[in-house]
């Protein structure tokens, strides 16, 4: 029987990127990869550190694992694993922690330090060709690593290191390979997307890199998955216009609307730039969705600072807002500011960018009401109405109606086209055509 691999992961898209490149990998070499919840016989935990919580969530993860089966080997990697590596190697399941320079041999590492029965490697090794996978609807592609722009609230570039770029040939041959899988949509990853191939000689850039895994051959789109502002230039809005591959959406992370908040957050950015640069993609590609990440509380944030940001997001109007309350992160630059923010005072802001978020988001999915939208249909169904539902390549999250019972597990990880019916503050309805 072959051995079981519960695999979590915590946190942004490379590591969501990383972990699937590992399961691909452990399923390649006859593991049972399971999700977290279930009992097996290694764990793999993929953490995050990006705010308290998370750090949390890693620890509970790991108690979590030595309870289900306390017999199993706890492999602990990710962000948090780079920072605490004493409070992790004190856990009674003795985890074996993996740096994130190492991540991409956890499998060789499994192979040579966990496995206890060379029969059951030797017979599940190879048992699994890659082109025996059935289709699955998206796929995160990493492309990059590690960030050189040193936010003064962020750990990233303290655990991950200087942006680092993937040679585009091993790009383009990984993508290849995920479109014949029969991926639907593949999602570009990156710590810090926007800055791959600045590092390379010669230099390269993503709208050139684009281009070309557009020009591929096959039935998927492209999706970014989040791209710092300063990296939307007019090439490649360009590319998004006259590539019907490349999904109309872009997450450029804003965090704060105030110029005096952004310079101590050093974001690269004043209101106005990023104002202009909504713009700007807006104008070069009609209907573009914008969505984007603001942080709540940072340091010395007053009143004043926070309606800057509001009136930012008027402006701009979003069709999606992460919205995430600021976390002290020791040894960042921002740990040693004073003026925390009152906790209520955070909540309180943060309940009032929710009520715009919503609104903005309701304005704008409004718009395709009669419209057809091309759907991504998740293998997992509405929770409420237990209908099919995607996201379509604006991003809009949409509940699929009048699919015939017969026809529903032959749409999972399909792109189907649906009509927009019915929006409300909370679901977009639509019917297939
Ligand atoms: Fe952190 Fe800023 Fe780099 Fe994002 S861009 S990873 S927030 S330092």
């Amino acid at each position: 029987m072959a051995i079981s691999v519960a695999l979590a992961t915590l946190g942004c898209k490379v590591n969501q990127a990383e972990a699937e490149e590992l399961r691909q990998e452990l399923e390649a070499r006859g593991y049972l990869v399971t999700g977290a919840t279930e009992k097996a016989q290694v764990y793999v935990i993929n953490t995050c550190t990006v705010t308290e919580k998370t750090d949390k969530e890693s620890r509970r993860l790991i108690r979590k694992a030595h309870r289900q089966n306390p017999g199993a080997k706890v492999v602990v990697t990710g962000c948090y694993a780079e920072l605490d590596q004493d409070e992790i190697s004190a856990s009674p399941c003795a985890p074996l922690i993996v740096r994130n320079e190492d991540k991409d041999r956890i499998a060789d590492i499994i192979d040579s330090k966990i496995i206890l029965s060379r029969r059951a490697k030797a017979k599940g090794y190879g048992e699994l060709a890659i082109s025996d996978f059935k289709a699955r609807s998206k796929a995160f592609l990493k492309i990059q690593d590690g960030c050189n722009n040193f936010c003064s609230y962020c750990k990233v570039p303290l655990v991950r290191g200087r942006s680092r770029s993937r040679a585009e040939k091993a790009i383009i041959a990984e993508f290849e390979r995920l479109v014949k899988k029969g991926f639907r949509e593949i999602i570009l990853t990156g710590i810090c997307l926007g800055a791959w191939g600045e590092e390379l000689a010669p230099k390269r850039d993503l709208a050139d890199l684009i281009k070309k895994l557009t020009a591929i051959k096959g039935d998927f789109r492209i999706r970014l998955s989040s791209i710092e502002p300063k990296y939307v230039d007019n090439e490649l809005l360009e590319v998004i216009k006259n590539s019907s591959k490349l999904c109309r959406h872009l997450h450029m992370p804003l965090q704060s609307g105030d110029d005096k908040i952004l310079r101590m957050m050093n974001r690269p950015y004043t209101f106005r730039e990023y104002a202009g640069i909504v713009q700007n993609a807006r104008r070069k590609v009609p209907g573009i969705a914008i969505t984007t990440d603001i942080l709540i509380g940072f340091p010395s944030e007053s009143d004043r600072n926070f309606r800057n940001t509001l009136k930012l997001v008027e402006k701009v109007k979003p069709s999606r807002i992460h919205i995430f309350p600021y976390s002290r992160r020791e040894e960042t630059v921002a740990a040693t500011l004073t003026g925390e923010v009152p906790k209520d005072l955070v909540a309180k802001r943060m309940k009032v960018m929710k009520t715009l978020a919503e609104r903005y988001s309701y304005e704008y999915r409004k718009k395709f009401i009669g419209k057809r939208a091309k759907v991504l249909v998740e293998s997992e169904r509405d929770r409420h109405t237990r209908l099919l539902k995607g996201y379509d390549d604006r991003y809009i999250n949409i509940i699929i109606k009048g699919v015939d019972p017969k026809d529903e597990e032959r749409c999972i990880s399909q792109i189907v086209t649906v009509r927009i019916q019915k929006v409300d503050k909370n679901q977009t309805l639509a019917t297939a055509t």
